[in-house]
């Protein structure tokens, strides 16, 4: 704590990353990256724009890639922003969207934790909603007086999702303040509230291609929303930072946006990996919460969490264990390739059994 610190900083507890070891080779299972490589085609749209280009500002309004997602998805080019990562959207959302020390931001009791990090950061008041014993996010708890809703879809650490029926009924009930969908996982297997954004102008849906895009290391996050959303996120990010995404990360991006084909290829991979991984699990006798997202979230009825994650560790396999109420008994595992996932499966069943 340092005496120039203002104090807001002072205050704050910034949110923890998953680790990126350099010690010594794990099998990485602790921050739902994508265990295959981006399309062959990204990597020479990067190579064709590191060019003498570089030393020129990249596009501020990101064009190309801003079109090569409206195209994608069937939406206008203004109702599309990227960013930095969608962690950078969300910050500016919160930003643009929810007022300091006003009625509360509603967002579930176990959900990403980085909210209520912004919350703190920029003073917005919060209220956690609570999910159930099974981890389910009820609906009703979102039909009250907020300033503003934020509902991980699938959520994280748990994988659960809402069906589109329930996201709709929200929506219904909370015409006047912003509603952000964040779908970080949503390609593998839930059902996105983009088409809905015609319908319900204060609907913001955040979507990253850090997970389902194989792009972690290059930084995108898009936002897809009314035209007035976009605008106001627009305003916000020339406030900041005018040049969020540089030449490299807006041509990869945009050449893996256009080779969706061999996204939807690796993803149906890591789905029937997910449903073989569960299926092997719960006969183990672990609680494997049903997951609509790229990792699984488990639980041994003997063995706890966290000595599960130590043994784990020591076996070179990371997984992630976050020490919080409800959720300390449980681990968050990435689906990996076929073989990351048979080692990691070989190495639990034995930390388990001598349990
Ligand atoms: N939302 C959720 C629910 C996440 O789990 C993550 C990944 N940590 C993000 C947003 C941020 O993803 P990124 O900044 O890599 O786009």
């Amino acid at each position: 704590m340092s005496k120039y610190w203002s104090p807001i900083l002072k205050n704050i507890k910034p949110y923890t990353p998953g680790e990126q070891p350099k010690d010594k080779k794990y099998i990485k299972l602790n921050t739902n990256e994508n265990p295959y490589p981006p399309s062959p085609k990204v990597i020479k749209a990067i190579r064709k724009a590191t060019d003498e280009t570089l030393r020129l500002y990249p596009d501020p309004v990101c064009t190309e890639l801003r079109e090569a997602i409206a195209s994608l998805y069937q939406v206008k080019e203004n109702q599309v922003f990227v960013g930095n990562g969608s962690d950078e959207l969300l910050a500016f959302a919160y930003l643009a969207f929810f007022e300091p020390a006003a009625k509360p931001v509603l967002f579930a009791d176990v959900t990403y934790s980085f909210y209520p990090v912004y919350a703190a950061l920029f003073k917005v008041n919060y209220q956690l909603i609570p999910t159930d014993d099974d981890f389910n996010i009820p609906p009703e708890g979102y039909y009250q007086e907020n300033g503003g809703i934020v509902i991980a879809n699938p959520n994280a650490p748990t994988g659960r999702s809402l069906s589109l029926e329930s996201v709709k009924a929200i929506l219904q009930h909370n015409r006047k303040c912003v509603v952000i969908i964040d779908e970080a996982y949503v390609d593998f297997g839930g059902q996105s509230a983009k088409g809905l954004i015609n319908d319900y102008p204060n609907l913001l849906v955040i979507q990253t291609m850090s997970k389902s895009w194989a792009l972690a290391g290059l930084r995108v996050g898009y936002a897809i929303g009314s035209a007035e959303l976009i605008e106001g996120i627009i305003r916000i990010k020339d406030s900041i930072n005018s040049y969020t995404l540089d030449r490299l990360a807006l041509a990869g991006a945009a050449a893996a946006i256009k080779d969706n084909a061999y996204y939807i290829k690796i993803r149906k991979k890591i789905i029937r990996t997910r449903e073989r991984l569960t299926a092997s699990l719960v006969a183990k006798g672990f609680k494997v919460i049903p997951s609509q997202s790229n990792f699984i979230f488990i639980s041994h009825p003997l063995c706890p969490g966290e000595e599960i994650f130590r043994q784990l560790r020591e076996k070179s396999i990371l997984v992630r264990h976050f020490n919080k109420p409800k959720i300390n008994n449980f681990l968050r595992v990435t689906i990996g390739t076929d073989t990351e996932m048979d080692i990691f499966l070989e190495a639990i069943s034995a930390i388990v059994t001598g349990y």
